[in-house]
């Protein structure tokens, strides 16, 4: 039997999040600027490669695989990565492949993902005001995504919606968004906006609602309840007793949710990030291409990579300034 990959905290590593394009079909404001320069497609890890990527992390005890980006699903013959990860659920060796989505393509993929084994899909939604979802993704429209998150529930896929806060932009929503999940029985997580990349001329302080003040506003209408089940990520999670509904709270800046992270970053150039908040990482690429016959060079990568895994972030927007800002865009490492 292989050890398991426990990082220096003795945090088991259990969970993979994969960024197999950098590119997408919006630009939200939160995430990247207008005029973005993606990487060369050369410089991508082939499909082929991003599936000895995974098996070999699955080899190593990751059970929970997210396909994450950019948007997943604009990647060019990403359907065929998705089918060849069922062989690891049909295994068991794979508890869960899942992927979070703009919802874009989903009206075109839904039926794929149900047979490739996906059960539950994360959407990004910050609004349901169509000129609102126009001027936040820049390029997207609305309709689209409704059409896709109804064929994906048509196909039996599981949907979590979550929600960027952003002051000023969907405060307004709150209610309209939790009563629409409750509603269509989605699940909806918040989620603070989190200083990752140059974004052109957006203040990420103008954009900064803390989920604090969310939650109380919550609390006006609805009675909440905590609920102490985590799921090794950064969300904590309260029931609505009036909807039973459940609703998670993804807080980086106000609380800090390192100390039970099961979870590293693959970028689509095969990076590991250790921390989504530390620029410390470490290239796969080098060691999954030196020897075609063998795994061993990229299993002893991973293992130092893992050996190196940070405690935590050091995101804070205290006194008006951006702290532990990164450099690096959400679309590269993954959110
Ligand atoms: N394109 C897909 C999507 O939007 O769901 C997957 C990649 S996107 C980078 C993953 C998640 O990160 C989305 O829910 C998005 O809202 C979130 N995100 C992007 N930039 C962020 C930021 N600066 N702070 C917080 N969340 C962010
Ligand atoms: Fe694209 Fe997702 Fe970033 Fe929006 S949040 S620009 S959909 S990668």
């Amino acid at each position: 039997m292989t050890t398991p990959l426990i990082d220096p905290f003795a945090r088991p590593i259990s969970y993979l999040r994969v960024s197999v394009t950098d590119r997408c079909d919006f630009r939200c404001v939160y995430c990247m600027s207008e005029n973005m320069t993606f990487l060369p497609k050369k410089e991508l890890l082939t499909l082929e490669e991003l599936d000895r990527m995974c098996t070999t992390f699955i080899g190593l005890g990751v059970e929970k695989l997210r396909i994450t980006g950019g948007e997943p699903l604009v990647r060019r013959g990403i359907m065929a990565f998705f089918q060849s990860m069922t062989r690891h659920l049909e295994s068991g060796a794979l508890k869960e492949l899942t992927l979070t989505t703009n919802g874009s393509q989903l009206a075109k993929f839904a039926p794929d993902l149900v047979a490739a084994g996906v059960k539950r899909i994360n959407v990004s939604l910050d609004t349901l005001d169509e000129k609102k979802f126009a001027d936040i993704t820049r390029w997207g429209r609305l309709p689209q995504v409704l059409q896709g998150i109804d064929a994906a529930r048509n196909a039996g896929l599981r949907i979590k919606i979550n929600v960027v806060a952003l002051k000023g932009f969907n405060e307004d929503e709150l209610f309209s968004i939790t009563e629409w999940c409750a509603r269509e029985d989605m699940d909806l997580t918040f989620i603070e906006v989190m200083p990752m990349g140059d974004i052109g001329n957006e203040d990420r302080i103008d954009q900064y609602w803390p989920l604090e003040d969310l939650r109380a506003r919550l609390a006006e209408r609805y009675t909440l309840k905590d609920l102490d089940h985590r799921t090794g990520g950064p969300a904590r999670y309260v029931e609505l007793a009036e909807t039973g509904q459940q609703i998670g709270f993804i807080t980086p800046l106000t609380h800090n949710f390192c100390e039970s992270c099961n979870r590293v970053r693959l970028t689509c150039t095969g990076e590991l990030f250790m921390c989504l908040g530390q620029e410390d990482n470490a290239d796969l690429r080098a060691p999954l291409r030196a020897d075609q016959d063998s795994t061993a060079p990229l299993e002893a990568a991973i293992r130092a990579a893992i050996a190196l895994k940070p405690k935590g972030h050091d995101f804070d927007y205290d006194r008006q300034n951006v702290g532990g800002k990164m450099t690096r865009h959400m679309s590269h490492t993954g959110g």
